[in-house]
């Protein structure tokens, strides 16, 4: 389980829906399974169907979450036009090229779906060899 403040998921919905209609991308800091933290990043390729974390930006927020003494706990993205749930590009992200590593053994994947968005949903997971598992979302 997973538990975000309310407030935190507006603010990842908000940043999905600024992305539109290309995906947006963030991490989550937290400690426990609880996110604290929320950072919305750049798409540094930004396609509707893609998205990849500068890398530049992307040390500066591990950096931060690190100082922060809190840990990245998942990554979120946004799916504009699919439903919540990780495609086969996002599983093979969640590893290192060409290897079964996992980039983030203990991230949850936070998949937002614009499909109607007006009401955007968000689903957890996680990827672990290669296989998915929902994580339910508790929103506080
Ligand atoms: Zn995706």
């Amino acid at each position: 389980m997973l538990t975000i403040h309310k407030a935190d998921l507006q603010r990842v919905f908000e940043h999905a829906l600024a992305g539109y209609p290309n995906e947006a991308c963030g991490m989550l800091a937290g400690k426990n399974g609880k996110v604290e933290k929320i950072y919305a990043m750049r798409n540094a390729k930004p396609g509707p169907d893609y998205y990849e974390m500068d890398a530049e930006e992307q040390f500066r927020v591990m950096k931060d979450i690190r100082d922060s003494g809190l840990d990245m706990i998942g990554l979120f993205h946004s799916h504009p036009t699919g439903r919540a749930y990780p495609s086969s590009v996002d599983v093979e992200q969640a590893y290192w090229p060409g290897t079964q590593l996992p980039n983030y053994p203990d991230a949850v994947y936070v998949i937002v779906s614009l499909m109607d968005r007006g009401n955007p949903v968000a689903r957890g997971f996680s990827i672990e060899e290669g296989k998915v598992t929902e994580v339910p979302l508790s929103v506080i």
